[in-house]
């Protein structure tokens, strides 16, 4: 039943789907509901077709200050989109224009403190991009009393987290985490305004936005099954359609592509290296200390059976303890999750000692299945809980480092596939709101999760497993609908409430 459904889907949707049944990849196969007595059709999943990809690398690996890309990349990109919409408006607008208003719902509002979604805010409307955000300013921000004076559209205004309201948490806007922007004339009128919806993982959109200026895919597919027909039918492999696809997406060449995969690498790398060097307390209204360097230290001398793991879990450590100082990091998929593929990344180049080239092709099978679990689940806390944030991140990096050794596709989708199915369920309960516990420990376990799923894999004879990667993130979006709000980024269930004395 659910093997019928799922294909009729991809027949829709691929033109490809004629040469599936004289496939050498492992297809997905699914258990016929007539293996389990009493189960019956009706209790099958049917798969939602939800088209073809649109979204580039860029979109998905993105760079900018943590400790959360819902929470604070995405409020930044939206405060400096909002900031270039004002500079447009014609002079009779800004003339009558008195000050800036930014209303935030639902997790945003519940737990933006602690993600300094305020301080992202504010350094978006001062013309800060994420990219190269001046982390010191981030820092400076913190100081709730400071004005800051600065010119919009000709027009002075004076900024403070004054300007920010803290609205409601539960609301009907389409979107949990909802941020309203307006520009607000000198009788309280509103001239200009805009409905945001930060949507994970650092994407944002607004209410009524057109569709971006961006090409189309060149080899369309929305799902794992109709990605490997595509292969088969042109002969291509997983990298080249990667790549195919995201220079025809941003209008860009090889050299351009190349670029943003060594930037993300780079980026990374760089956060482990001065992850596993710093000491102290990380940024919170309770005292909690770094551990990276001192698990890392201790790796050197630990039995050789502990030293590897004792050593990823230090990377991962390393990259997530910088994200929550606020320090800049990469969008895989989230900010949350910023040590988990780092920690692999440092692996395959120190220890692996893997070719740039190898590097990249890993990045972009991480891409497809980032790409996959966006489309059709979510990579947002604040949808699914932390399946979609750690769970994705470990599946991306299981992916990553199968694909960048020269594993198969098909192993590269069981070692993807392994990573997220044992995350299911994992609720998102960050303390106070902070990316910290059990934010931090979690980039450990998902890096470990990672390796140990690429290991498996390994050793899988694919055409005699039963789960595959789009089942699976199916899987992860049914559990994270049926989630309570609780255990969505709300702070208000799990270790957010039990880790908090009355
Ligand atoms: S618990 Fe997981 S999903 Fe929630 S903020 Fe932390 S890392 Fe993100």
């Amino acid at each position: 039943m659910y093997r019928r459904t799922f294909l009729k889907i991809a027949m829709i949707s691929s033109a490809g789907i004629g040469s599936l049944l004289k496939s050498n990849f492992s297809l997905a196969k699914g258990i016929s509901s007539k293996a389990f007595e009493g189960v019956t059709g009706e209790r099958c999943y049917v798969a939602p077709a939800k088209g073809p990809i649109p979204t580039s690398l860029t979109d998905l690996f993105k760079v900018g200050p943590g400790p959360s890309s819902s929470h604070t990349i995405a409020p930044l990109r939206i405060s400096s989109d909002f900031l270039k919409a004002l500079e447009n408006l014609p002079k009779d607008v800004m003339d009558k224009a008195q000050s800036i208003e930014v209303r935030l719902f639902g997790s945003l509002s519940a737990t933006g403190k602690g993600h300094r979604t305020d301080r992202a805010i504010l350094a978006g409307l001062l013309g800060q991009k994420p990219e190269t955000c001046d982390t010191r300013l981030m820092d400076e921000l913190q100081d709730t009393t400071k004005r800051y004076t600065t010119t919009i559209g000709g027009k002075t205004f004076v900024l403070g987290r004054d300007i920010i309201v803290w609205d409601k948490v539960e609301h009907n806007y389409p979107y949990s985490n909802t941020m309203i922007m307006r520009l607000i004339g000198k009788n309280g009128e509103t001239l200009f305004e805009r409905e945001y919806y930060s949507t994970g993982g650092g994407f944002y959109q607004w209410k009524g936005q057109p569709p971006p200026n961006r090409g189309k895919p060149v080899y369309p597919y929305g799902s794992m099954i109709e990605f490997k027909m595509l292969v088969q039918e042109h002969k291509k492999s997983l990298h080249e359609i990667m790549m195919e696809n995201e220079k025809a997406i941003m209008k860009v060449g090889d050299k351009e592509v190349i670029a943003h995969l060594d930037f993300i690498l780079k980026t990374m790398e760089n956060s482990v290296k001065q992850g596993i060097s710093e000491e102290g307390l990380l940024p919170a209204p309770f005292e909690f200390h770094r551990k990276a360097k001192r698990v890392y230290e201790r790796s050197k001398k630990a039995r050789a059976t502990d030293r590897l793991m004792q050593q990823i879990s230090s990377y991962a450590l390393a990259g997530s303890e910088g994200n929550a100082a606020g320090r800049l990091a990469v969008t895989a998929p989230t900010l949350g999750s910023a040590g988990t593929m780092p920690a692999l990344v440092y692996m395959m180049k120190h220890h692996l000692k893997l070719s740039q080239d190898a590097m990249r092709k890993g990045l972009l099978a991480a891409g497809l299945v980032g790409f996959l679990c966006k489309h059709n689940a979510s990579v947002a806390g604040a949808d699914v809980g932390c399946q979609g944030e750690i769970g994705v991140a470990s599946s991306m990096a299981s992916a990553m480092i199968s694909y960048a050794t020269g594993a198969s596709i098909d192993v590269t989708e069981v070692a993807a596939t392994i990573a997220l199915e044992h995350h299911l369920g994992m609720s998102c309960d960050p303390v106070g709101g902070f990316v910290l516990i059990p934010c931090i420990e979690r980039n450990a376990f998902g890096a470990i999760k990672a390796y140990n799923a690429y290991l498996l894999a390994k050793n899988e004879i694919t055409s005699q497993r039963w789960e595959d990667l789009d089942r699976v993130i199916i899987a992860m979006y049914e559990t994270g609908m049926a989630m309570s709000p609780r255990f969505k980024e709300t702070g208000t269930g799990g270790l957010a409430v039990t880790m908090v004395d009355c």
